[in-house]
């Protein structure tokens, strides 16, 4: 490392610098003191950056980690081991974010932002991240992350859980209400059915008739489904877990979304990768989960297009990834999206992300947001492996299947 690159703030020199000073008597006796010297100041360093309440992390370009303290390494759930190896956003997704934005922005810039972590606890850190100038040309970052769940928790986060439970009883309501009308309907709706099959007339006179009462009630049907889905989704729930392949679950919602795929001219493709994308979930929650990822994607696409999912499975976690090519999200609103009530569309409701983001979270897992306005955005849900899962079921007290 050169002396200017170093920072201007005084300090006093220390006794390795002072060997350094001399180096044209280093003989192997200096040599050996200098080493000796290194490795307790190195061990003298490490303890107290691994005495520091806060995480501090040091990541290269890709994200790969190359420092970890010991509080920086349990917060995002990396073993020591893997210090080195270890790809920030494969352990965080929700920092690839920063660190795109990192990329974009050049050379310097200082980021902080709170991100939610859901592995190997549950909680909130806020991040701060810069640019660290080290002398040579690697380019390094150094993340600072300090924990703030309690910060959080206590103050507008139950006013919110508050506002949101009793938006979620009375939409329940509501839906609830809608039920019975539409029951009626179906009803009535058979009973012409019954008695236009036993008309004593030429079938020519009523088979428009028919056609439009078999279309109704398809749609009463339809409007039915929703309406579980709808109901089942926002009644907070413990989730009912057992091994469930997301394959499964993906090809049941695209059963249902089928007619209006094919109104909105979308191709949708569907892709096994490495691996049964196996995990412990609840169907029906993870039902309703992949059901609005799917349909946020395909009311992305004005004029048609294409929706991609692929499932992959690696060392830690199963991943399905959902890619449409839409209109894209804003970066002002990518922070945003998981709020509830927030939408951008004329008749969205704004519950489908936050709604996503709370099954993820009954299931252990992340959702991670890449997106370029215009282009098309993806969607990841990481799961956690069935056999590392165990730890999060205290966690989040989720119960298992019997
Ligand atoms: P809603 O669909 O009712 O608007 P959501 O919570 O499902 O509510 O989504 C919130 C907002 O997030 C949407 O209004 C939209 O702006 C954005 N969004 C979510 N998914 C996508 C996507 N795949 N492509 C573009 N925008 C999306
Ligand atoms: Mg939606």
């Amino acid at each position: 490392m050169k002396a200017e690159k170093q920072s201007s703030a005084p300090r006093r020199s220390s006794s390795i610098e002072r060997i350094l000073g001399r180096l044209d008597d280093l003989d192997s006796t200096n040599l050996a003191i200098l080493v000796q010297r290194l490795a307790r100041e190195r061990g003298l360093l490490e303890t107290v950056f691994d005495a520091v309440e806060e995480g501090i992390l040091v990541i290269d370009a890709t994200g790969t980690v190359d420092y970890a303290n010991r509080a920086g390494a349990s917060l995002i759930g990396l073993n020591p081991k893997d210090i080195g190896s270890a790809v920030l956003w494969k352990l965080v997704p929700d920092l690839a974010r920063s660190l795109d934005f990192l990329r974009e922005d050049g050379l310097a810039p200082n980021i902080a932002r709170d991100v939610e972590l859901f592995y190997p606890e549950h909680r909130w850190v806020r991040l701060q991240i810069s640019r660290l100038l080290l002398g040579d040309d690697a380019v390094r970052f150094g993340v600072i992350i300090r924990d703030i769940t309690d910060e959080r928790q206590n103050t507008e986060a139950m006013i919110e859980s508050e506002r949101i439970n009793s938006i979620f009883t009375l939409a329940a309501s509501v839906a609830h209400e809608i039920g019975n009308p539409l029951n009626s309907m179906k009803i009535h709706l058979e009973l012409m059915r019954r008695k236009l099959a036993k008309l004593d007339v030429p079938e020519e006179k009523t088979k428009s008739l028919k056609k439009s009462v078999e279309i109704c009630l398809d749609e009463i049907g339809r409007l039915d489904d929703i309406l579980k889905n709808f109901l089942g989704a926002i009644r907070p729930q413990k989730p009912i877990l057992g091994k469930t392949n997301l394959m499964e679950i993906v090809f049941d919602v695209l059963a249902v979304q089928k007619a209006e795929l094919e109104k909105r001219n979308i191709r949708c493709s569907v892709k096994q990768g490495k691996g049964l994308p196996i995990v412990l979930g609840d169907a029906s929650q993870l039902k309703q989960l992949i059901f609005n990822v799917s349909k946020n994607a395909m009311e992305a696409m004005q004029d048609g297009g294409a929706i991609d999912i692929v499932s992959d499975v690696d060392d830690a976690f199963v991943y399905l990834r959902v890619r449409d090519t839409g209109c894209g999200i804003e970066r002002d609103a990518i922070s945003r999206i998981y709020e509830p009530f927030f939408t951008t569309k004329d008749g969205g409701h704004g519950l489908g992300m936050m709604i996503v983001m709370r099954i993820m979270r009954e299931h252990g897992g992340q959702v991670g947001i890449d997106s370029t306005p215009g282009e098309g955005t993806l969607v990841t849900l990481q799961f956690p492996r069935p056999d590392r899962r165990t730890p999060m079921l205290s966690t989040f007290g989720a119960q298992p299947a019997q």
